[in-house]
């Protein structure tokens, strides 16, 4: 008999290790990997071009005009196995992670209609279920249904260490102060938002990662994936 398939919802602050852990469970379990951060940034890497958005001003009804126009799909690269997301049929990867991108993010995503557009796409996308999902919203608003969720938090110190080297070791002129900036700020503006804020959902399994190692985290996360499906 084939095994009962589950969604597994991971929520949590910014850089606390969600999308590494989940691409981690996806592969172990044989299940999709959906990063839905990057849905955020890519529609947020297309305001930015347009010039829709900036450090002083944020044109939201032009943004809005622009949502039928704009695509968002993921490919897996052959070569790395890894997904990669596509605005519109081109590959901005790479372009999403700057941390330009990551300034504006949180301003995009608190748009109801982007929210709208996006979480739609990211139901359909688990409606099989075999799916590991991460975000802010995952388990609260998109599949509150999920068999398994997790909320990951760290201490902003300890996230913003990471994500600096993160940035640094692929050659992005960047400093700590600002990356630390940024995760305290996405955090202020992901949680006070109006439309699905992020918080834990209340049957979540809070996982606080500052003390724990990436194989640590993973073998705990996927026991709890394990115990769930069987
Ligand atoms: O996960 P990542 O850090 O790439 O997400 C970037 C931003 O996208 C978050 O700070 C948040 O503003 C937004 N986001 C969201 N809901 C999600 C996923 C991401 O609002 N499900």
């Amino acid at each position: 008999m084939d095994k009962k398939k589950i969604i597994i919802a991971i929520d949590g602050h910014s850089s606390t290790g969600k999308s590494t852990v989940a691409k981690q469970l996806a592969r172990a379990l044989g299940y999709i990997y959906v990063d839905t951060g990057a849905m955020y940034r890519a529609i947020s890497l297309y305001a930015m071009r347009l010039g829709l958005i900036d450090e002083s001003h944020f044109d939201e009804i032009a943004l809005e005009g622009e949502l039928p126009k704009i695509n968002i799909n993921f490919r897996i690269n052959n070569e790395s196995g890894l997904a990669e997301v596509l605005l519109n049929g081109e590959n901005v990867e790479r372009e999403i992670r700057t941390l330009a991108v990551s300034k504006f993010v949180s301003k995009v995503a608190a748009v109801s209609s982007v929210r709208r557009k996006l979480v739609e796409q990211q139901q359909e996308m688990g409606k099989d279920r075999g799916i590991v999902m991460d975000g802010r919203d995952i388990g609260t608003v998109v599949f509150p249904d999920a068999e398994l969720k997790l909320f990951m938090t760290a201490t902003a110190k300890d996230r913003a260490e990471r994500r600096f080297i993160e940035l640094t070791e692929r050659g992005d002129n960047v400093t700590y102060e600002d990356v630390l900036k940024n995760v305290v700020n996405r955090d202020h503006i992901d949680s006070t938002r109006k439309d699905s804020p992020l918080q834990k959902a209340e049957d979540a399994i809070k996982i606080d990662n500052s003390n724990l190692t990436l194989s640590e985290q993973f073998n705990q996360i996927l026991k709890l994936a394990q115990s769930t499906i069987n």
